[in-house]
C-alpha cells in the first residue's frame, strides 16, 4: 500500500534529534524523501542512518537556521535535485533563567532563543518559499503549550515569547499563502522526553510531577507522539486544514 507522503520531498530543521528525528523517520516510512537540516552534523547523520536502516530515503545538510545566507544557499542546492513540498520548522532551543538573572545572561538567552526559534523559522521558510509555492506545499511549525500560556517550571520568557510567535507566524502565513495552495499549520507538543528538557527533568522531578498532574493522559510524550500529527498535517488527509495548531500535549490545556 502506498504511503501517505509518497512522491514528496520533506525538509525538517532540527531533524538530528528528538521530535525532528521522530518526524523524519515517520515521513520516510510514509514514502517521502527526507532532507535532514541540522546544525549538528552528527545528529543529522544518525537520523539518516536510522531512516536508511528502515529502508527509507534521507540525506543530511548541515545548516544553522540563524544564518540567513546559508539558508538561501541550502535551498538553492536542494532545488537542484527537486523542489521540497513539505517543510517542518522544528529547530529550537530553551534555557530556563528568570528575567531577574544576571543581565548579560538573560540578554544572551533572549537573543539566542529568538534567533533560533523565531528568526530561524522565518529564514528557512523564506528560503524555501518559491519551492513551496511551486509544489503547493505544506508547512508544519513546531509550537508548544507555550504558544498559549507560560508554564513556569521554571521557564524563560524568551521561550514563551518565541512560541507565541510561532503561532502568529503560522496564522499569518496560512492567510497569505492559501491562494497559492500552500497549507501552513502548527503542532503544540506538551512535555516530550527529549534532550531539550533532559537536564530539567533530571534535576527537578517535581517539575515533571506538576506537569503530569495537569496532563489527563498521565504520561510524558515521546517524539513518535508528535510524528502522527506531523504526518497528518503534511498529507492530503489534511487538504482542508490550514492556519491551525494541533495540540499533542496529553490534554494539558483542557484542565
Ligand atoms: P532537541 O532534542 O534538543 O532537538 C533540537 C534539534 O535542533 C537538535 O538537533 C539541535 O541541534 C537542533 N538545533 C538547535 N539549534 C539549531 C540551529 N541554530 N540550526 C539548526 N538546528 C538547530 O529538542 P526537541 O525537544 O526535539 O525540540 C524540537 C522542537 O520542539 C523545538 O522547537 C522545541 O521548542 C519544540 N518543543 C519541544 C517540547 C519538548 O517537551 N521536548 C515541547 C514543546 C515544543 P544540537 O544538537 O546542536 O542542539
Amino acid at each position: 500500500m502506498a504511503g501517505l507522503l509518497e512522491g514528496h520531498i520533506a525538509a525538517v530543521t532540527g531533524g538530528g534529534s528528538g521530535i525532528g528525528q521522530g518526524i523524519c523517520q515517520a515521513y520516510a516510512r510514509e514514502g517521502a524523501r527526507v532532507i535532514v537540516l541540522d546544525a549538528n552534523p552528527a545528529g543529522a547523520k544518525e537520523t539518516v542512518d536510522l531512516v536508511a536502516s528502515a529502508g527509507g530515503k534521507a540525506s543530511a545538510v548541515t545548516l544553522d537556521v540563524t544564518d540567513r545566507e546559508a539558508c538561501k544557499e541550502a535551498a538553492a542546492e536542494i532545488a537542484k535535485s527537486g523542489n521540497i513540498s513539505i517543510l517542518v520548522n522544528n529547530a529550537g532551543i530553551n534555557r530556563r533563567n528568570p528575567m531577574t538573572a544576571e543581565p548579560a545572561v538573560i540578554a544572551k538567552d533572549w537573543d539566542d532563543i529568538l534567533s533560533i526559534n523565531l528568526d530561524g523559522m522565518f529564514n528557512v521558510t523564506r528560503a524555501f518559499l518559491d519551492q513551496l509555492r511551486a509544489t503547493k506545499g505544506r508547512v508544519v511549525n513546531i509550537g508548544s503549550i507555550q504558544s498559549f500560556v507560560h508554564v513556569s517550571w521554571p521557564n524563560s520568557a524568551a521561550y514563551t515569547t518565541s512560541k507565541h510567535g510561532v503561532l502568529g507566524f503560522t496564522r499569518a502565513l496560512a492567510a497569505e499563502l492559501g491562494k497559492d495552495g500552500v497549507r501552513v499549520n502548527a503542532i503544540g507538543p506538551g512535555l516530550i522526553e527529549t534532550r531539550i528538557n533532559a537536564e530539567a527533568r533530571a534535576k527537578n522531578p517535581d517539575m515533571v510531577a506538576s506537569v503530569m498532574r495537569h496532563t489527563p493522559l498521565g504520561r510524558p510524550g515521546k517524539p513518535e507522539d508528535i510524528a502522527g500529527p506531523a504526518v497528518f498535517l503534511a498529507s492530503d488527509m489534511a487538504a482542508y486544514v490550514t492556519g491551525c495548531i494541533i495540540m499533542a500535549d496529553g490534554g494539558f490545556r483542557t484542565v
